[in-house]
């Protein structure tokens, strides 16, 4: 049973500490994953403001925020401008390629994307995608691979703008297969590799899943008749609950599991059809995320205006 392993990686210190010690757990395993990495300035702390916000105040509550993520994240680029984590952090970025990783684009600026997607313009999601895919080509000597949009906040925009990247697909929403996403009638050529598990923040204190827990259940909705897709954080997986995912990740390969970098999905492209691409809320997460539609919501529909 194949696993997609996506690692996301959000932040300055996700990428200084969670992406090594990843590294050096995956190694421990021999498996190869797919790493998006967020290049641009760490503006992330500025999410501390959204406590004003009573649900995101009880999921911050709930997931212990500070202790999963550490204050210096929560505070960055709130009282100061956040660091370009590529600039800095370039090192990081070549070894994980070097090791053999598929590397890829998440964001440039992870929080004004999650903020502005709505209101951003074709030229400023250009332009935004262009400044990560830029700094990631002076790091890797190379085009990345791939793409994922922050936080799954995706739209038609997107998408057509992504189509002027070498990217040899994208990872852009939660669903349940591979698709060409179909954007005003034409269907794209870059397939999305949708995610399919939940991730850590959107289940931990619910359903009675605690962080004892929380990777058995895990196991439990891997499916080897379906496509599997999991995503984790530098800043979780990597860092607060790297104990716990080594465990599991050593119980998934007992039961057969293996591990994969996304692109390894592509090999047999018979298996991907085409959809769209709708907003759609899931339980533990703030505001509305992108989801294949269902194959009944597909016929010719595009949910997002101003493509
Ligand atoms: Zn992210």
């Amino acid at each position: 049973m194949k696993v997609g392993l996506r690692i996301d990686v959000d932040t300055f210190r996700g990428t200084k500490y969670g992406v090594p010690n990843l590294c050096q757990l995956l190694a421990d395993y021999c498996i190869l994953a797919t790493f998006f990495f967020s290049v641009g300035p760490d503006n992330m702390g500025r999410h501390l403001w959204r406590l004003l916000r009573p649900t995101f105040l009880w999921k911050m509550i709930r997931t212990r925020a500070s202790k999963l993520y550490g204050w210096d994240i929560l505070l960055r680029g709130t009282f100061w401008p956040g660091p370009v984590i590529g600039e800095r952090l370039g090192n990081v970025i070549c070894a994980v390629s070097a090791a053999g990783h598929e590397v890829g684009l998440h964001a440039w600026d992870h929080h004004a994307w999650q903020k502005r997607i709505d209101r951003m313009d074709r030229d400023e999601i250009y332009s935004a995608l262009n400044k990560g895919v830029g700094l990631l080509e002076r790091i890797l000597d190379r085009s990345p691979v791939c793409s994922a949009a922050p936080a799954w906040k995706s739209n038609d925009r997107v998408l057509l703008e992504k189509t002027r990247f070498s990217f040899a697909y994208n990872s852009d929403c939660r669903g349940k297969s591979l698709f060409r996403p179909v954007v005003a009638g034409n269907e794209l050529a870059q397939p999305q590799i949708p995610v399919t598990l939940p991730t850590y923040d959107e289940v931990i204190g619910r359903y009675g899943i605690s962080q004892n827990n929380f990777y058995d259940y895990l196991l439990s909705l891997f499916d080897p008749i379906k496509l599997n897709v999991l995503t984790i954080h530098a800043e979780v997986e990597g860092m607060a609950c790297l104990k716990m995912f080594s465990r599991f990740i050593k119980q998934a390969q007992s039961r057969g599991a293996a591990f994969v970098p996304l692109g390894t999905f592509l090999e047999d492209d018979s298996t991907i059809v085409t959809g769209t691409m709708v907003k759609t809320k899931i339980p533990g997460r703030d505001g509305w995320v992108a989801c294949q539609a269902s194959i009944t919501e597909n016929r010719n529909v595009s949910y997002f205006s101003g493509a």
